[in-house]
C-alpha cells in the first residue's frame, strides 16, 4: 500500500470534483487514495473518497476572516491537510514555526497533517540540499502525534523536472535519519513534484518512499488514474 495524495491547488470545479469522485470510487485499488480540494469544494462527499485540504489556521476560532479551522475540517469530514506547501511558505511568508503551529492544530482535532518540505534551486545548486531539508523539517514538525512528511523540492513543484532516483533516495535518508533522531520511525514518507503516470512507479519503488503527492495530475482521471494504477 502506498499512499497517493492529489493536491488540486487553486483548480478545479464543483463538476470536475464529480467526475474524479466517480471515477475513483469505480477503482479497485489497495493504494490509500486523498484528494486535497480547494475549501470551496470540500463539502459533500457521495462518493466517500477521503478528503484533504489544503491549509489549516493555527487558531481554533476568532478574527481571523477568511481562515480556516481544524475543527472546521473536520465537520467536513476532512482526514488530511497540507501544511507548509512551498506555495504557501512563498507566496504567504509561512516559517516553519507556522507551519508546526499549523500541524499541530491539525493534529488537536484529529486530522493527519501532511507537512511538506523542500530545497529551492538555488539551495541545490550550492549543495545545502540536505542541510536545508533537516532544518525545515526538525523545525515544523510537532512534538507528538500522528503526521506525514512530504519531501518536495520546489524546483521540481510543476516544472516537469525531477530529482535523480539516487537523490530522492538520499534526501530520505536524511529525513528518516532525522525522524529517527526524534524517535519517530513510524511516519509516512511522500515525494512530491512533476510526479506522473511515466515516473510515478519508478519514484514509489525507491527506499523510504511511501507514496506520492500529486499536483497537476491529481486533476483528470485520466492521469490521476494510471498513476495509481502504475504504483500497485
Ligand atoms: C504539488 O503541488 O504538491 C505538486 C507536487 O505539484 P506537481 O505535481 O504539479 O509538480
Amino acid at each position: 500500500m502506498k499512499f497517493i495524495v492529489g493536491n488540486w491547488k487553486m483548480n478545479g470545479t464543483l463538476s470536475d470534483k464529480e467526475a474524479l469522485f466517480k471515477s475513483l470510487k469505480n477503482l479497485h485499488t489497495d493504494n490509500k487514495v486523498v484528494v486535497c480540494l480547494p475549501f470551496i469544494l470540500l463539502g459533500g462527499n457521495d462518493y466517500g473518497i477521503t478528503l484533504g485540504a489544503q491549509d489549516v489556521s493555527e487558531h481554533d476560532n476568532g478574527a481571523f476572516t477568511g481562515d480556516i479551522s481544524g475543527q472546521m475540517l473536520k465537520d467536513a469530514d476532512v482526514k488530511y491537510v497540507v501544511v507548509g506547501h512551498s506555495e504557501r511558505r512563498a507566496n504567504h511568508n509561512e516559517t516553519n514555526a507556522i507551519v508546526k503551529a499549523k500541524a499541530t492544530a491539525a493534529i488537536k482535532n484529529g486530522i493527519i497533517p501532511i507537512i511538506c518540505i523542500g530545497e529551492t534551486t538555488e539551495e541545490k545548486n550550492s549543495g545545502r540540499t540536505m542541510t536545508v531539508i533537516k532544518k525545515m523539517l526538525l523545525e515544523s514538525v510537532p512534538a507528538k502525534g500522528e503526521y506525514i512528511v512530504a519531501y518536495e523540492p520546489r524546483w521540481a513543484i510543476g516544472s516537469g523536472k525531477i530529482p535523480t532516483s539516487d537523490e530522492i533516495a538520499m534526501a530520505f535518508e536524511t529525513i528518516s535519519k532525522a525522524l529517527h533522531s526524534i524517535k519517530r520511525s513510524d511516519i509516512a514518507l511522500l515525494y512530491g513534484g512533476s510526479v506522473n503516470a511515466k515516473n510515478a512507479a519508478q519514484i514509489a519503488s525507491i527506499k523510504n518512499v511511501d507514496g506520492l503527492l500529486v499536483g497537476g495530475a491529481s486533476l483528470k482521471s485520466d492521469t490521476f488514474l494510471p498513476i495509481i494504477k502504475s504504483v500497485e
